[in-house]
């Protein structure tokens, strides 16, 4: 079978022909991909500057973001039947016997660090024609979602940052009713997005869903796909080449949440400091190592204390952001059907992908599609 493949010494990225997988243990399943998604993490792996191959192996199978179809189940397997549509996650536990996160399945919280992360860390991923995995890694989805459903992966990303949002919002003022429909988690607060990726924009989908009045800042000038997608979504796309960030600060008032979704320092920092009065700072980005640039941490250690504000790093997904983000692809095609379609710029045979993961997509995602079928 095919499969992409990234070969770090040799600095090649080539289809390669390899064994298909079989079921060896009775709680795994064997699932038949049919799209995978490109992301920027898969552009550092092609640049050589991130992921590592598999012990043992010169290369490593690309992708992380997928949707397949269940061909096989073990005699262990009791939640999927051939025939349903998966999504796997990305994260394999540690192993560690003391590590509390991954022992419990949330190895998104993983402490040793020595997790495994399909398609990027010492695990052959998903950018072929079948996987055999433990059923307990693939998230069941519904039929309707079989166009957008590759888009699972990159939203979890900000699910598992709108958790952490919501248990900081309703726990931590004193003054706010705790449990308030998800709906209503945003009401009278306002967000700013960093960044125009896949990441950004479906953050900003689930900002505005929760009810946030929702900004995106970005270098992109206006009109694009991507700045056309975010307005039509309901929030204001401000460009960072036309405003500087005490300007777009001034025209939001106090701004109660940051989630940053573009990956570079420096703008990343610049944020930090318009974040408002018990502000909440999310970063999901994970550079490049980038030049060190001049800081100013005395006024940043002062307005952090004296506006209360909380900085949330976040990584990967548990199994709750897989069901919330499939339950959100699910209200985003009934909110805004036209921009949902749009999300997927394309999907593209297995042979294109090591060029396409160097270009900038025209819609959101740039998908790799196995399915010979459809
Ligand atoms: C993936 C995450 C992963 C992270 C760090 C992201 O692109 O979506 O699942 O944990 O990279 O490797």
């Amino acid at each position: 079978m095919k499969a992409v493949a990234v070969f770090p010494e040799a600095r090649q990225v080539r289809v390669i022909e390899c064994e298909p997988p079989t079921l060896v243990q009775p709680d795994q399943v064997m699932v038949r991909m049919l799209d995978v998604g490109i992301c920027g993490t898969d552009r550092e792996i092609c640049s050589f500057e991130y992921g590592v191959p598999p012990p043992g192996s010169r290369h490593l199978v690309l992708g992380h973001e997928a949707l397949g179809e269940v061909v096989e189940t073990g005699a262990a397997v009791g939640h999927l039947s051939a025939g349903d549509l998966v999504v796997p996650s990305v994260r394999r536990p540690c192993g560690d016997e003391h590590c509390l996160a991954c022992r419990t399945g949330h190895q998104d919280f993983c402490y040793t660090g020595r997790f495994t992360e399909r398609g990027i860390k010492e695990a052959h991923g998903y950018m072929t024609e079948y996987v055999v995995d433990e059923g307990r890694f693939m998230t069941p989805v519904p039929g309707h979602l079989r166009s957008v459903a590759v888009l699972t992966e990159p939203l979890t990303i900000a699910e598992k940052a709108m958790a952490q949002l919501s248990w900081l919002l309703q726990r931590r003022p004193p003054w706010v009713d705790a449990d308030v429909d998800p709906a209503e988690l945003g009401r009278g607060l306002s967000a700013l997005v960093l960044g125009v990726g896949p990441v950004g924009i479906l953050g900003a989908m689930a900002l505005v869903a929760a009810g946030f009045e929702t900004f995106v800042y970005s270098r992109e000038l206006p009109p694009s796909d991507r700045t056309d997608l975010v307005g039509a979504i309901g929030a204001t796309y401000v460009s960072s080449e036309t405003s500087t960030f005490d300007e777009l600060a001034a025209g939001i008032g106090n701004i109660d949440v940051v989630y940053e979704a573009a990956g570079q320092s420096h703008f990343a920092l610049q944020a930090l400091h318009v974040l408002g009065t018990n502000g909440i700072y999310v970063m999901t980005g994970v550079p490049g190592l980038q030049d060190l640039v001049a800081s100013d941490p005395a006024r940043l250690m002062r307005s952090m204390v004296l506006k209360n504000q909380v900085l949330l790093g976040t990584v990967n997904a548990g199994p709750e952001a897989f069901a919330a983000a499939l339950r959100d692809l699910d209200t985003f095609s009934r909110n805004w059907p036209e921009v949902t379609a749009k999300l997927i710029a394309g999907r593209h045979p297995p042979e294109e992908a090591a060029e396409l993961v160097h270009e900038r997509p025209r819609g959101i995602k740039t998908v790799i599609s196995f399915d010979r079928t459809g």
